[in-house]
């Protein structure tokens, strides 16, 4: 079959894939189960044909039918069979293109069924172009939804009348999370946001050089589950958190899947963020964590560490195990400190660590800084004032360093760089952390 003809098909597959950036070889399209589909019945009797100027309705339809299949399978320019029907139908050219440019549509919508099933597509919403032009009917059809059992071209999905101008997509609601199924067996990829049709039809159905994309295996897959169940993610910002987690210590993916639930988050539009231990969820900022200076995607995963940390309070002496290497680390930090720079007084260690968290690498050293602010709280103050910390007075009394610390810990997981800092100033911290996730997994 002719490439633009085929179009038709993989273009709402690619528009799936390409939707939740996963990609698999679709060699399940199977072209001769579209040529046989296309060798039934399909007219729209009481669409096109109800006018009078069709002297013989049965040899037109055969006709039609004989003429239309033939050149969309070998890909005939659509003016020819228009010329070729009105010729021998006797009729003006102008009924013969309604004629073939309406079927042609009704056929591609008939095959697209097929497509959507084999995607296992279960909605689907009719998408009008609307302009002047555009029918009563479309207007009222345009938006609307439907299952895949209701699936009736002519009736429920278009063409509605002739010329008409209406197409399906794929529709998946936020909330349900519905997504496309991977054949058993083959390999599933991750499909970057840039990757655009003619590139991914190479890929994925002529059976291009995939060296270049990564693979998803099923924690990935589970992880964008888990992404794709809250609403209000951008595809950009759903790229970057992927990416982020793609990026992370094996332990802590499993970590994350294991108990991070399903809508996790409860609002991405709030004011700052934070994890509500009442309602088990977190509010934060979406927009804001995609352009987070201390890398983006930052906050997401820190505010998920939070819950995970409390999902597993009851079980897990976690904390108190973080709280003691916490300060081993932070006397052995100020001690170190103060013989490097050659000085007998605490306060010297504080400055000194301070500017350092103040100076060029405060945005990579955050999670330090807030560690530290927090170990070196007195209460209402704390002696060593980084850039980043909890400053709101009392917030060390209610919130202990070991529970924050656990979040940024967690964060880190997913950032190397990040966790490379935390590993040197809280080395037995480090250590300790995975061992406390691979507890939390066993
Ligand atoms: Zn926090």
């Amino acid at each position: 079959m002719k490439r633009q003809f085929l179009d038709n098909f993989y273009h709402p597959i690619f528009e799936v894939q390409s939707g939740f950036n996963i990609g698999w070889d679709i060699a399940g399209i199977d072209e001769t189960q579209i040529e046989s589909l296309l060798r039934k019945p399909w007219t729209l009797d009481n669409l096109t044909f109800s006018d009078r100027i069709w002297r013989d309705k049965d040899q037109l339809v055969n006709e039609l039918q004989t003429q239309l299949t033939q050149g969309l399978i070998t890909g005939t320019p659509s003016n020819v069979l228009i010329n070729n029907l009105a010729d021998k139908l006797n009729t003006s050219k102008s009924n013969a293109a309604r004629l073939v440019m309406t079927e042609s549509a009704a056929i591609v919508a008939i095959a697209k069924e097929a497509v959507y099933r084999e995607l296992e597509v279960e909605l689907i919403r009719i998408l009008a172009t609307l302009d002047k032009k555009t029918s009563e009917i479309c207007r009222k059809m345009d938006g609307i939804v439907i299952r895949i059992d209701d699936y009736k071209v002519g009736v429920t999905v278009p063409p509605f009348h002739p010329w008409c101008r209406s197409t399906t997509v794929p529709h998946f609601d936020d909330n349900v999370g519905q997504r496309a199924a991977r054949d058993e067996g083959g390999k599933t990829y991750y499909v970057p946001n840039e990757m655009k049709y003619p590139e991914w039809k190479k890929t994925f159905v002529d059976g291009g050089d995939k060296s270049n994309l990564q693979e998803m295996d099923s924690t990935l897959k589970s992880f964008t589950e888990k992404v794709d169940s809250i609403s209000g993610i951008t595809p950009g910002y759903r790229e970057v958190l992927i990416q982020r987690f793609n990026n992370g210590t094996n332990k802590a993916k499993e970590v994350f899947n294991r108990f991070v639930p399903n809508n996790s988050v409860s609002t991405g539009t709030a004011k700052g963020a934070w994890y509500s231990p009442r309602e088990k969820r977190i509010h934060m900022n979406f927009v804001n964590d995609l352009s987070n200076k201390r890398g983006s995607g930052t906050t997401f995963f820190h505010e998920q560490g939070h819950l995970i940390d409390y999902a597993n309070r009851a079980s897990s002496e976690h904390i108190s195990a973080l709280d003691s290497t916490l300060n081993l680390d932070y006397n052995n930090l100020i001690r170190n400190t103060m013989r490097t720079a050659g000085t007998k007084r605490k306060t010297d260690a504080y400055r000194i660590l301070g500017e350092v968290m103040r100076g060029e690498d405060r945005e990579l050293l955050s999670s330090v800084s807030d560690i530290l602010h927090g170990l070196s709280s007195t209460g209402n103050t704390s002696k060593i004032k980084g850039y980043y910390g909890h400053w709101d007075k009392g917030y060390w009394k209610s919130i202990l360093p070991s529970t924050e610390a656990f979040a940024h810990l967690f964060e880190a997981q997913f950032d190397p760089a990040r966790l490379a800092v935390l590993q040197q100033y809280f080395p037995e911290t480090i250590k300790k952390f995975d061992d406390i996730l691979g507890g939390l997994i066993q």
